[in-house]
This record gives C-alpha cells, sequence and structure tokens, in this order.
C-alpha cells in the first residue's frame, strides 16, 4: 500500500540535513514509556540504515515491561552513564528530541539538550515550547511512532524499515493508543500498523509482553489499591487512586510497576476522570486520565506543572501525598463545572 507522504517545508529541510552522513543522537522523554523509547529505537535502525552513526540516548532506564525492545541494549541511560550522555548529545550534528514538547522533560539531560546546535523535534504533545530548528508537531498523531513511520515514508526510507524497527515502531503505537482504542486512533493508525505487520512484527509477542507481562507484586499491589486505596466519587463521576511510599515498599514495587493503575479508575461505569497519586521519594506524582471533552492536560498544566494530551496527562507537587490529594479535591469542582458534558 503506498502513503500519500506529504510533502511539507520540515521534511524538505530534514531531507536536506540528511543529505550527507551525519553523526546523530536521539533523545526522549525522563520515565520513557513505550512510544518514547520505540520511536528512538526505531528511527535509530532507519537512520542507521541510511548510513548515519547513530546514538539513542534515555533519560533513565525503560520500565521491566519493555526491556526486551530490540536495540534497547545498545542505548544510553543516562542517569547511570552521564558523561557518555552529555557527550553523545554534544558531539552529534543533529539530536533528534522525540515524544515531548518542552526540553525539560528530559530531566537531567536537559542541559546538554539546550546547547545542542541542531535539533528535530517529532512530537504529538499539545503546545511545544519552540526550541527546535526544524518541527515536526502533530496533536491528532495517536503516537510519536506513528509520526516517525510517516516522516521516513515521505523521507523515502520506508524501504529501510526492517522487523526489529517495525516492532519498536509497532510497540509505541499500541502503547500509545490504549491497543488501538483511544479516539486518537485513526484509520490511518491501523493503515500504519498493517504496513508495519507486513515487514514482520510479531503481533502475538508484541501484545503478549505489553499486556501480559505482570509481575506477582504488581498485582498484589494493583489489588491493595483497589481494595483499600480507591475513593468513587459518583457525584463527580470521578475516581481517586493513591499510592504511599510504605504501600510501595509493602509489594516491593519495581519502576515502573504502577505504569497502567490510573486506567483501572476509568474503566469503573459511568466514570469521566481518573486520578492516581503516586508517593515517590522527591515528590509526588501524578496521572490524570479522562473521557470525552475533560482537558486533564490544561488541568494539570495549570495547577501541577505538568502537562500531556487532553485525555491523558501528568503532573507532579511538592506538596506531600495527602496535601497534593487535598489540592486536587480542592481544585476538582471548579474543574468540572467549566466542562460539563
Ligand atoms: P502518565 O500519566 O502516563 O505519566 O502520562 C500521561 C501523558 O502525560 C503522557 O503523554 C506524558 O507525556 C504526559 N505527562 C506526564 N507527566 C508529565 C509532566 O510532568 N509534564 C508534562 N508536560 N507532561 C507529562
Ligand atoms: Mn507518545
Amino acid at each position: 500500500m503506498a502513503f500519500p507522504s506529504a510533502p511539507s517545508a520540515a521534511t524538505a529541510q530534514l531531507a536536506e540535513a540528511l543529505s550527507a552522513s551525519r553523526r546523530i543522537t536521539i533523545v526522549t522523554h525522563f520515565n520513557p514509556d513505550g512510544d518514547a523509547i520505540g520511536s528512538c529505537l526505531g528511527l535509530a535502525f532507519v537512520l542507521e540504515a541510511a548510513g548515519h552513526s547513530v546514538q539513542v540516548v534515555l533519560p533513565n532506564a525503560a520500565p521491566g515491561f519493555l526491556k526486551w525492545m530490540p536495540g534497547l541494549d545498545k542505548a544510553i541511560i543516562f542517569d547511570r552513564q552521564q558523561d557518555a550522555g552529555v557527550s553523545a548529545i554534544q558531539e552529534a550534528e543533529l539530536v533528534f528530541v522525540l515524544d515531548l514538547n518542552r526540553q525539560d522533560r528530559v530531566g537531567a539531560a536537559q542541559e546538554a539538550l539546550r546547547a545542542a546546535p541542531f535539533k528535530v523535534l517529532i512530537d504529538h504533545h499539545q503546545d511545544p515550547e519552540e526550541f527546535a530548528h526544524i518541527v515536526f508537531s502533530d496533536t491528532s498523531a495517536c503516537a510519536t511512532c506513528q509520526m516517525v513511520f510517516d516522516i521516513v515514508s515521505a523521507l523515502g526510507l520506508a524501504h529501510l524499515i526492517d522487523r526489529d524497527a517495525a516492532t519498536c515502531l509497532y510497540t509505541g503505537i499500541v502503547t500509545d493508543s490504549g491497543s488501538f482504542r483511544f479516539r486518537s486512533t485513526s484509520p490511518h493508525t491501523m493503515c500504519v500498523a498493517a504496513e508495519l505487520m507486513e515487514k514482520g512484527v510479531p503481533i502475538d509477542q508484541v501484545h503478549g509482553a505489553i499486556m501480559d507481562d505482570n509481575s506477582v507484586e504488581r498485582l498484589r499491589l494493583l489489588g491493595h489499591m483497589l481494595t483499600q486505596r480507591m475513593t468513587v466519587l459518583p457525584a463527580e463521576r470521578t475516581t481517586v487512586l493513591a499510592l504511599s511510599k510504605e504501600d510501595l515498599q509493602r509489594y516491593t514495587h519495581g519502576p515502573g510497576e504502577t505504569e497502567g493503575f490510573v486506567n483501572y479508575g476509568l474503566s469503573i461505569r459511568g466514570t469521566r476522570l481518573s486520578a492516581f497519586f503516586v508517593e515517590r521519594p522527591d515528590q509526588v506524582k501524578l496521572s490524570l486520565r479522562s473521557k470525552g471533552e475533560l482537558p486533564v492536560d490544561r488541568f494539570t498544566r495549570d495547577h501541577f506543572n505538568g502537562g500531556g494530551h487532553r485525555n491523558a496527562a501528568g503532573g507532579q507537587s511538592e506538596l506531600g501525598l495527602q496535601a497534593t490529594i487535598d489540592r486536587f479535591m480542592d481544585l476538582l469542582p471548579a474543574f468540572l463545572a467549566a466542562h460539563p458534558e
């Protein structure tokens, strides 16, 4: 199947930038998810096959359920290999910045990133900060991986997407689209997935690795949260979920073990909004999910130093767990009133 490769100014600029063999570094956001890692690794495979020299830098390690991803072993993990990470960013002629809208989202790598002389942004979050020389921003795309596929196709490089690259890109589309069920999933998403499948993606293995890879501790922690730490507010059609440091310790959780917990709140019949609060060593991280027109990205941006998408956003707070929840509860009525159904 041929894709209409919309020739855009950004595509032409990028084609020009890639016309000679380049030293390229690819970075993404802190706590990288499937789309972040998949887009970096997928693009890296393609650019390497096109004759460039490519290094992926992840701000911190991949969560356990993504450790199998092809090419991950060659990525620099910035918080463990800071010098190598800074060198990779400083020495690159071109830095690709994927799946983030603000440079501070890369965490400790941001100083090096800010100093990078030539940046290419590929992202699907709202309101990207202006920092890149070439910008691909499409808030309607369900995943950065889908954008990478389209850009690679527009550059005439789709034939370089091999099975590993396709597996990485497919993984990001699956994780960011909620396995093709969020509203961001478009007919085009399905076409891209089909193209990737043609390249040999083992879809049963990918879905199995993502969905059916719970540790016993994670399931027990989930059970504890649903029975002991879930507050349902029927009038507000809102669910509040919270886990303290002690909860996490009790179930010896590993990094990434609470990924997706917020979705259980939204799965309750009639719920419009689910909020999940988790106490991290230095701050409280909050994740919001909504249905319909309720813009949780605006809410986290305005009140919790965060951002994201209309129906999936995150933020943080220095207030402590209970105080953060209290603040959320105080802000909730006005937010809901401003966005009636
Ligand atoms: P999650 O709740 O899974 O951590 O994140 C949901 C969405 O919100 C993701 O698209 C993520 O990129 C975005 N997000 C999460 N935390 C933050 C944050 O602190 N700042 C910004 N700008 N976006 C965030
Ligand atoms: Mn994404």
